[in-house]
């Protein structure tokens, strides 16, 4: 009985450390089942693999490592076996000789029961270890197909984030490209003609400016819908970056095609776009190339149409078609940008000088600063030329630096000489901005040992509303320096009317392009009428620009305007030269005391 309490006693022990082989040997599987998954499938490395070639090894690995623990839980009960027999035999017959062994095997159930353990447990080894492997078959199988309905997902998402515009969804550059790329090989096939449009928005920047990114985008989306409405379904529309995007037309015949859809998108643009509570009129430069008569590949042919598309905005011509004679645009504006900081300090940069008329006296009151840049390969260059690429990259701070020091300069030199005339110099926003402005000017000020009354700073509405807060800072900093503020440009701003009365400003000067006109065009007209009654109102100077013509200063005098400047009295022009040409005309400048 004892012997029997023993053997229920190990077989107990053994199936329960058995039963933990198992338990442990499950656990284990688990892992194991993990670390295959993510061996077998690495990120990205998902979708190339069939499903069953990791499977099945998974499946020989769980079996063996089952089969191994089967083989030890074998090995265990055959131990038992042995030591149970030979304890039987010792305790039963006092000594272990083979007949006592045989006479226990023979005679003591409990042994008999034991004998049959190896051959229970292997098989229930064996059934556990193929339900677990099942089981575990069963849930890779489930989460690999869970895994690759992700995978696929996040696949397609990437794709098309990579090849589209995350503002507008629109496809991008790259997509653009490739279409492109087909596209020409299919016309060159079918040999057909297919068109290239750029298009640019005009004064963008002005608009992000002033009313922020936030609004910029807005109209860039409806933008992107209009254009996108206005095409047929197999045209491609695409945006490049910035406020630019581009288009490919297929299967065009000629220019009539292209001008039929260019007028369908002007006409979708028309209409005003609302952002930030504004409606705003925004026009766009189209450039434009075809193929096969303006090159025979993608970059060339995107080449021509930008710069056909500087050329639109250029000669605000609306739309043109790529020429040869307007390939002067676009690598010019990059040799400008690499050699501006060098005629910064070269002093390249020379100042002309436009007078400022009173209109009651006929004398000049005031000279306006406008800078020149003699290029030792393009010859004498207007601001336009090279004042947005100073900006862009920053030298408009130096360069704003070198026109005051020629300006105060020349101011020092005619006071010398008995004049008494005033100097007025632009600013952009960058430099208004500029912490360090105030102080440079007031060095300046000192060296030249000119009184701060005769500067006047032209800034434009735009330049303002930029960051009104730090320009407003500055503004009052000037003016307690007794500095004189005009709003240049005015009425061309987005603007509202609401922040003149707060700002410290002397002068208002209206555009000129509403007094160029202001003799034929009625609504010009008023435009300027109200513009000086409203200055009055404020207590302001007013200053027209633009006059060319004789007319146009009588009809300013009756209108009660306070100063003129254009070319009735004289281009911008350097100093000596302004000089002789005043001793020869009507105006004068004026003597100091
Ligand atoms: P703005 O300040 O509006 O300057 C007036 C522009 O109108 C000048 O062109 C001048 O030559 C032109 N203009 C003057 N009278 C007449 C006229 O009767 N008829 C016509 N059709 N045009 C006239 P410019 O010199 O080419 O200057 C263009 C712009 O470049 C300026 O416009 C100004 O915004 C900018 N600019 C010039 N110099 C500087 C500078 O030193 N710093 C900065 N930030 N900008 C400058
Ligand atoms: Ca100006
Ligand atoms: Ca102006």
């Amino acid at each position: 009985m004892r012997s029997l309490y023993l053997l229920l006693g190990y077989g107990s022990n053994y199936r329960i450390r058995l039963a933990l082989v198992v338990l442990t040997s499950y656990h284990e599987h688990i892992c194991f089942c993990a670390l295959v998954v993510r061996h077998y499938f690495p990120r990205g490395e998902m979708m190339k693999i069939s499903a069953t070639q990791p499977l099945n090894l998974t499946t020989s690995l769980l079996k063996s490592r089952v089969s191994k623990y089967a083989v030890y839980g074998v090995l265990i009960a055959f131990s038992c076996i042995i030591i149970a027999t030979l304890m039987v035999a010792f305790l039963e017959n006092g000594g272990i000789h083979l007949d006592n062994i045989m006479s226990a095997q023979k005679n003591n159930l409990a042994l008999w029961m034991l004998d049959l353990m190896p051959f229970i447990f292997a098989f229930w080894g064996q059934y556990v270890s193929s339900i677990m492997v099942c089981q575990a078959e069963t849930i890779i199988l489930d989460q690999t197909s869970e895994l690759r309905a992700q995978t696929a997902v996040l696949e397609e998402k990437a794709s098309h984030d990579a090849t589209h515009d995350f503002l507008t969804d629109l496809p991008n550059r790259i997509l653009f490209h490739d279409r492109l790329q087909h596209a020409l090989s299919a016309a060159s096939r079918k040999q057909s003609k297919l068109a290239i449009m750029i298009i640019d928005l005009d004064n963008f920047k002005e608009v992000n400016d002033t009313l922020g990114h936030f609004n910029g985008d807005i109209i860039l989306k409806q933008v992107a819908n209009r254009l996108q409405a206005t095409l047929r379904n197999f045209d491609s529309v695409a945006r490049l970056g910035g406020d630019e995007f581009a288009i490919i037309l297929h299967e065009v015949v000629g220019e009539q095609d292209v001008n039929i859809v260019a007028k369908k998108l002007q006409r979708a643009l028309l209409p005003s776009f609302q952002a930030g509570g504004l409606n705003l009129n925004i026009n766009a430069s189209f450039g434009v190339t075809l193929f096969p008569d303006h090159g025979n590949d993608t970059a060339i042919l995107m080449q021509r149409a930008e710069v056909a598309m500087y050329a639109a905005k250029k000669e605000k011509a609306g739309l043109i078609y790529y020429d040869k004679k307007y390939d002067q645009y676009s690598p010019k504006r990059l040799t400008l940008m690499a050699g501006l900081r060098q005629a910064i300090d070269q002093q390249e940069l020379m100042v002309f000088f436009q007078p400022k008329v009173d209109i009651k006296t006929g004398k000049v009151v005031e000279v306006e600063a406008l800078v020149r840049w003699q290029h030792p390969e393009y010859g004498l260059l207007l601001p336009d030329e090279f004042i947005p690429v100073s900006e862009q990259t920053g030298l408009i701070i130096p360069l704003t630096a070198l026109v005051m020091e020629l300006s105060l300069k020349q101011v020092a030199v005619w006071s010398q000489e008995g004049y008494d005339v005033g100097v007025t110099i632009n600013i952009s926003a960058r430099v208004l901005l500029d912490p360090r402005f105030p102080d440079a000017l007031i060095g300046l000020l000192a060296a030249y040992r000119v009184e701060p009354e005769k500067v006047m700073l032209e800034i434009t509405e735009t330049t303002i509303m930029v960051d009104r807060e730090r320009a407003m800072d500055t503004l009052h900093r000037l003016k307690n320096m007794s500095v004189r503020i005009s709003i240049d440009d005015f009425g061309t701003g987005y603007s509202s009317l609401a922040y003149l009365k707060n700002l410290p400003v002397y002068e208002l000067k209206i555009d000129k392009s509403f007094v160029l006109e202001m003799c034929n065009n009625r609504d010009d007209a008023v435009i300027v009428k109200i513009v000086i009654e409203l200055a009055h109102q404020l207590g302001l100077q007013v200053t027209a620009e633009g006059v060319e013509t004789d007319e146009i200063l009588s009809m300013l005098d009756d209108l009660g305007c306070d100063i003129a400047q254009g070319y009735l009295v004289s281009m911008p022009l350097p100093a000596d030269e302004l000089l002789s040409h005043l001793s020869n005309s009507r105006w004068r400048f004026q003597r100091g005391c």
